[in-house]
Formats: structure tokens, C-alpha cells, sequence
């Protein structure tokens, strides 16, 4: 067990860093976080903050020693900055980071442990991609094997005639069958040192253009039948990578049960209502499991929940929302500019079922 005032080292600086740190900060733990110069609102946060590089062996260095745990809060962060951590201080497993970052592992990973991805094939070429769309069929979509995230890197697919006039963007990509969907639903665990597992409840997930924009709960009654079954995947998932933390899994829920869309090793935007809504947050129980405290429970203390996130202009968004009645919980991430398309906050709403 890690004694308060012992420092957490956070790789990344977004808002899930920023939100993690508030959680460390309230257990009497000092945070650390590096990333390369950006808007890194989880500085605000953190008791210090180092801005480098990704490969900059010196201020690697430098974090690595000031840090007793080193977690991360992306997971884009780069192998070789992950693998230059002194491992005994590394809180995860660095396999989850490789399996996570490359969409071809990731669905392989999990088909072999029983999982059912939609169906997917690797395309390096003008070939593959011909040979894929005869393959898989249309409508599809061709995602980047790596650095995709909110909808970035993707590009639907509607025919075959649509795919001759699409352009490869040059890097290892993945085609994966568009797959027909109720609801899109998340299990979000954490997994103890001990190995002990819990699960918060899972919520319903829309998207928009490929970002999240609101979870919801109750989820309904096909993702709530489809749970038990993706909840075990899950579990298997965090067992065969020897995972301490939060994970999550991301599915569809499918008449034909749940499909496989992909992992995140991280706390993840579709567990931001746990701060209200649940016994323990993802972001303490996160830092509770790296740290080796016993968990909090995760059981969720309202009959509903509605999180969305704040697109865009925050300003005005934030003002309009706290006006409103039913006492939302306003999350503002202190992005300092509101470009479109950017999270820059989240507004989390509790209580009896909401329209
Ligand atoms: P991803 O980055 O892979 O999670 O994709 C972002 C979002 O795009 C998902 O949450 C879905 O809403 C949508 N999407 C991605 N892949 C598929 C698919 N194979 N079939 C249907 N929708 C998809």
C-alpha cells in the first residue's frame, strides 16, 4: 500500500489526467504529470507538472525517479516512453498498452479469448482494400490500425462504388464490416492488486460522428441481457493482461449479442457520471487499485443517470446548463480554446428517469 504523500506520476495531460489527480489529491497523494506542450489542463491539478517530449530520455528520467507509481491517462502515449519507466513502478501492464494501440491486435486479442469483434481484415494496400470490400462487403469502415480516437481516423464506406473514390492515407489500416446495432454499451471494471474485480453499471452510449455524447442509465433491456456476457469478456480481458486499474470495454449490442468494438486502458468518458453516481468513482477506484487500497464499490446510488459531454463553446454552454433545474453537475475542463469538436467539459444529471 502506497503511503499518502507517496507522488503518482500521469502520463498525458487531457482531462482524464486532470480528473484523476483530483481523485489522488483527495486520498493525500502528490501527482506528477508529463506530457509534450499542448493545452495540458491536468496541470491545474497537479502538484507539478513536467512538459516534454514523449522521447526526451533526461525529463523521463527525472519523472520516473520523483514517482512512486507511474500510471497513464492515454493511450496513445508511445511504447518506448512507457517502457523507459523503471517497470516495478509501472501500475499496468505495458501489454495492455501494446494490445490497445494497434486495432489489429486488439480484435485478435479479444477473439481469442472467445470475444466477437464485427468482422475486420488488415489493409496495407490498394489490393487489400479491393480484396476486403469483396470480402466483408458494404457498408464498412476504414479505420487507421493506430492513433484513432473520437471518430478520427475513419472513413465509412457505403459501396463498393464509394470505395474506389476512397484515398488510403498511406499508414496500416483495418476495413471492419459495418455492424447493425440497438444501443452501443461499455463495461467499465477495475481490477485490484489482488486480482479482484468490479464493475460499474453499464450505461447506454451515444455517439455522434464517431464521439460520445451522452451515456445514460438505465441502459434498457437488450444492453442489460447482454451485461453477464460482456462483463465475462472483460474479466478475461483484465486477467490475461495482468491489469491493475480501470478498463474498459466497448461494445454494440447486436440482436445477435454483444460485438466487440474496442478497449481502453484507462478510465474512459463513458464512466464520468461514477463521480455522482456511484458509490466510488472510476477515477478514485483507478488510483485506489494502483496504489493497492482496498476498492470502493462501484454500485450506482441513482434509479437514473444522464451524462453529456460539452462540445464546442463551453462558456455559453455551461451557463445555459446551470440555469437549468434538476441540479446538474457542471465539469468544465479549463481547455483554453473551444475549437469544434472538442470536449470541454461533461455535465452529469441524477435522480428519477430522465427524457
Ligand atoms: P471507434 O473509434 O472504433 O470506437 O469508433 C467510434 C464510433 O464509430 C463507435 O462508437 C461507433 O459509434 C462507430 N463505429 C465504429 N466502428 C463501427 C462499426 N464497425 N459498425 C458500426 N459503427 C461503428
Amino acid at each position: 500500500m502506497l503511503p499518502a504523500r507517496s507522488t503518482i506520476g500521469i502520463l498525458g495531460g487531457g482531462q482524464l489526467g486532470r480528473m484523476l489527480a483530483v481523485a489522488a489529491l483527495q486520498l493525500g497523494y502528490r501527482v506528477i504529470g508529463y506530457a509534450p506542450a499542448g493545452d495540458n489542463v491536468a496541470a491545474d491539478a497537479c502538484t507539478a507538472f513536467i512538459t516534454a517530449d514523449w522521447d526526451d530520455a533526461a525529463a523521463l528520467a527525472e519523472f520516473a525517479a520523483a514517482c512512486d507509481v507511474v500510471t497513464w491517462e492515454f493511450e496513445n502515449v508511445p511504447i518506448s516512453t512507457v517502457a523507459a519507466i523503471p517497470q516495478p513502478r509501472l501500475a499496468c501492464p505495458l501489454r495492455a498498452l501494446e494490445v490497445a494501440q494497434n486495432r489489429f491486435h486488439e480484435k485478435q486479442f479479444i477473439a481469442e479469448l472467445g470475444g466477437t469483434p464485427a468482422p475486420y481484415t488488415r489493409v496495407e494496400s490498394e489490393a487489400d482494400f479491393a480484396a476486403a470490400i469483396t470480402r466483408i462487403g458494404t457498408p464498412g469502415i476504414l479505420k487507421t490500425a493506430r492513433d484513432g480516437y473520437d471518430g478520427k481516423g475513419q472513413w465509412r464506406v457505403r459501396s463498393a462504388l464509394e470505395a474506389g473514390g476512397v484515398r488510403l492515407p498511406g499508414v496500416t489500416c483495418i476495413y471492419e464490416g459495418f455492424v447493425t446495432y440497438e444501443t452501443e454499451f461499455s463495461v467499465i471494471l477495475v481490477r485490484g492488486q489482488d486480482g479482484a474485480i468490479r464493475f460499474w453499471d453499464s450505461t447506454a452510449n451515444l455517439h455522434d460522428g464517431g464521439m460520445l455524447t451522452q451515456s445514460v442509465l438505465p441502459a434498457g433491456a437488450l444492453v442489460e441481457a447482454q451485461v453477464p456476457a460482456a462483463r465475462e469478456l472483460a474479466a478475461k480481458t483484465a486477467n490475461a493482461l495482468g491489469y491493475v486499474g480501470v478498463l474498459t470495454l466497448e461494445f454494440f449490442a447486436t440482436r445477435n449479442g454483444p460485438v466487440f468494438n474496442e478497449m481502453a486502458p484507462r478510465v474512459h468518458n463513458s464512466g464520468h457520471w461514477t463521480i455522482e453516481g456511484a458509490a466510488t468513482s472510476q477515477f478514485e477506484n483507478h488510483i485506489r487499485a494502483i496504489c493497492g487500497l482496498p476498492l470502493g464499490g462501484t454500485a450506482t446510488r441513482f434509479e437514473a443517470i444522464d451524462m453529456r459531454n460539452i462540445v464546442g463553446d463551453a462558456a455559453l454552454t455551461a451557463h445555459r446548463i446551470l440555469a437549468e433545474p434538476g441540479e446538474p453537475h457542471l465539469h468544465l475542463y479549463g481547455k483554453r480554446e473551444a475549437r469544434e469538436g472538442r470536449k470541454m467539459g461533461h455535465v452529469t444529471r441524477v435522480g428519477h428517469a430522465l427524457k
